[in-house]
């Protein structure tokens, strides 16, 4: 037991999140990030990596969902996907369960942040380091995205934010690597922050998309545990109409697809994109930007 002791997120200078720790599950400093994870009364498990929270037990359920079935379910008919990202492997199981899906190519650096995934994050990661259909590398995304020449229908950046190694993940240079990487009608979905707090992440993100692809958009999401509000995934494809499928539509394709959902409706996926005034106004000032 580790009575007393607290973990601060530190991501905003003036603000400390704090989490009580009953017990300090895995701790290392990997050679790319410092990486912790405990248990909390309220949340379970709950990974840091650099002093951020990234993914707890209580609430990944909305952030996983969110991050790939609205792109998936959008596009209609991917069946090879991209995760740039995603150690905890939450994402990879989320996107599994779409039977259309025939590869899932996960690019993760930090072989750490799998490893203990698979011993402790067994809740929300079951199975996917089983499946036929899941592929993992051990990479830097950006050096993946510059080189490989495989194509795919739907690209997911769960990324860390752009700090440390995540930076390189919110460069225009890798956001014309995944245009190249993408098939015709493809979709860019990335983790973009709490706009609340980090306006311009946002704004600098949709500057860039707004360069290389005919659509740059962004939806919310509330996650509790990324502190300052609705959180933004970032929304990047040369086809407009994706990001405004009728949610009736959404229902027939969820339906075929098959699974339950503790967060995700079609209803709630069309209304994602409704964005609360501020955030529009970001997005806006990120189009005009470019
Ligand atoms: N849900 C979290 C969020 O919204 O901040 C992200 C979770 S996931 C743990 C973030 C992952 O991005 C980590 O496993 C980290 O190692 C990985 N990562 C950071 N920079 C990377 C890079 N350049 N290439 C590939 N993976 C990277």
């Amino acid at each position: 037991m580790t009575a007393g002791l607290k973990f601060n997120e530190t991501l905003y200078p003036g603000v400390e999140v704090s989490y009580s720790c009953d017990e300090i599950l895995y701790q290392e400093k990997t050679e790319h990030q410092d990486l912790v994870l405990f248990t909390n009364p309220v949340f379970g498990k709950v990974l840091m990596l650099d002093g951020v929270t990234q993914v707890t037990t209580k609430d990944e359920f909305i952030y996983h969902e969110m991050m790939s079935h609205v792109p998936i379910l959008a596009h209609g008919s991917a069946k090879t996907v991209l995760i740039v990202g995603g150690g905890d492997c939450g994402l990879a199981e989320e996107v599994l369960k779409h039977p259309t899906v025939e590869r899932l190519v996960q690019v993760e650096i930090d072989a750490s942040v799998v490893d203990f995934s698979k011993e402790h994050f067994g809740d929300f990661n079951e199975g996917v380091l089983d499946d036929a259909r899941f592929e993992l590398v051990i990479a830097d995304g950006m050096k993946f995205a510059a080189e490989t020449d495989r194509r795919f229908d739907v690209v997911i950046v769960d990324s860390t934010d752009p700090h440390g190694p995540g930076e390189v993940l919110f460069s225009e240079e890798f956001y014309r690597n995944v245009h190249r990487m993408l098939t015709p009608g493809g979709v860019l979905v990335t983790q973009n922050g709490v706009p609340f707090l980090q306006k311009d992440e946002l704004v600098t993100s949709i500057e860039r998309f707004s360069r290389i692809f005919k659509d740059a958009a962004a939806y919310i999401a509330a996650i509790p545990t990324y502190f300052g509000g609705h959180m933004t995934l970032g929304w990047a494809s040369d086809n407009p109409d994706l990001r405004r499928q009728a949610a009736s539509l959404l229902e027939e394709r969820f339906k075929a697809a098959g699974f339950e959902t503790q967060y995700y409706t079609p209803d709630v996926h069309a209304a994602a994109f409704a964005l609360p005034k501020f955030i529009l106004d970001a997005v806006e000032e990120g189009r005009a930007k470019a």
